[in-house]
């Protein structure tokens, strides 16, 4: 098993404060887990990655973290992201008695954008009150997951829907995320919502089960799946007001981005015999129009475990136990990119202790970066994209049908 390297043994709390500013991030902490326990949180095992525990943040921390953001300059495109945090385990920041008052700090002392997300612990009516007074400034993301009889059991220390309503009736909020569990569940909570708010995004799909998750909980995410095409054409058939966007799963944005990921392939160049690394659904895309082109290493998410799919996300040591008779082998960069640093995989490993570990020489296939994922993902990622080329194509019936290797 490939271990990263202890960073944060030693440091200082600052030091690792500072690390969470450099991403970003805004690194406010409850001091303890999160007290919401969702079932499905993908917080529940972290372990693959090294982890702080935070004492919970003082207003001390947080003039010293004011100060550090208002000393970088200001990018309008940059929004500032309370949650999140890669050092600190997630949570629902908004259950610190201090997060609203901070963020007003925050909107009144910067002049940088904001986003954070939530399952809805904001004050109501003074979140409303700090959107219309600072517009734009606020990308508030309510994770909403469902207004269904299936809330109480995923999250029953969530708010209540109705609070949610009220958060939901007004400028604040910019997108609602919520999913597919059964019949009528995202599709009736798609109306609900936009019946309340017609501005706000509803950004829908699936959740995909991780490792950690009880079995009932996965089963219930899985059967989701199965009712996401149905639940997508009801809310394509009401023509909501809303935008509209269905990216949650893996499969149907590399369906969606078949094109693109085949033309990128292309201009890699790539010999016959040349070994390449990939997760499921980019290995179902190239399997389908480039089979034999090169040598696909279909690479599985076992570090994330469950349902996951996804090449981002991959780490050197799930690539390392798939590895057999491999002397060199082409690795997209985008495994690479992640929060922990650059040449690091999620877990914290790099490139270099992966190349040293295994006596494998890598390519690092630099045109496949996280840009490039990121505009796969948001480029088509619309319910009518979903609706039109997904389910409309008689062509997802075979792609859905293949299989990856044992
Ligand atoms: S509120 Fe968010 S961080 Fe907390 S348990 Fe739920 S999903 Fe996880």
């Amino acid at each position: 098993m490939l271990q990263p390297t202890p960073v944060l043994k030693g440091k200082d709390y600052r030091e690792v404060l500072i690390r969470e500013l450099e991403a970003g991030k805004i690194p406010i902490s409850l001091g303890k887990k999160c007290p919401v326990q969702c079932e499905f949180c993908y917080e529940l095992d972290h372990s693959y990655r090294e982890t702080l525990e935070p004492p919970k943040t003082t207003q001390e921390d947080w003039e010293f973290i004011l100060d550090y953001i208002n000393k970088k300059p200001t990018d309008p495109m940059q929004f500032w992201c309370l949650g999140g945090n890669e050092y600190m385990e997630w949570t629902d920041l908004f259950l610190h008695p201090k997060a609203m008052e901070w963020v007003e700090d925050f909107l009144k002392y910067t002049d940088k954008n904001l986003t954070f997300f939530t399952v809805g612990f904001v004050h109501v009516p003074k979140i409303h009150q700090l959107a219309a007074q600072y517009p734009g400034r606020i990308n508030f993301e309510l994770s909403a997951i469902t207004l269904s009889d299936y809330r109480q059991k995923l999250m029953p220390h969530a708010p209540a829907v109705k609070h949610l309503m009220k958060v939901l009736d007004g400028p604040a909020v910019s997108a609602a995320n919520f999913y597919a569990f059964d019949v009528y569940t995202m599709s009736k909570d798609a109306v609900t919502i936009s019946g309340v708010n017609q501005k706000c995004v509803l950004w829908m799909g699936c959740l995909t089960p991780v490792r950690g998750l009880k079995e009932d909980t996965a089963a219930l995410m899985r059967q989701g799946r199965k009712f996401l095409p149905e639940e997508a054409q009801r809310i394509y058939d009401a023509g909501l007001p809303n935008m509209t966007t269905i990216h949650t799963e893996a499969y149907i944005t590399a369906f969606l981005n078949r094109k693109r990921i085949v033309s990128l392939f292309d201009s890699l160049e790539l010999d016959k015999k040349d070994t390449v690394v990939m997760a499921g659904s980019v290995y179902k895309i190239l399997t389908m129009y480039r089979k034999n082109r090169a040598r696909f290493l279909y690479v599985p998410n076992a570090t994330l475990g469950g349902d996951s799919d996804c090449t981002v996300l991959l780490t050197f040591d799930d690539v390392a136990r798939c590895l057999t008779k491999e002397k060199v082998i082409h690795v997209p960069k985008c495994v690479m990119q992640s929060g922990r640093g650059p040449y690091m995989d999620i877990a914290g490993v790099t490139l270099e202790e992966f190349i040293r570990k295994t006596r494998v020489k890598v390519k690092v296939l630099h045109k496949i970066d996280t840009t490039f994922a990121n505009k796969r993902l948001y480029g088509k990622g619309s319910l009518k994209h979903y609706v039109e080329d997904y389910l409309s194509n008689p062509l997802t019936h075979s792609y859905e049908a293949l299989s990856v290797p044992a």
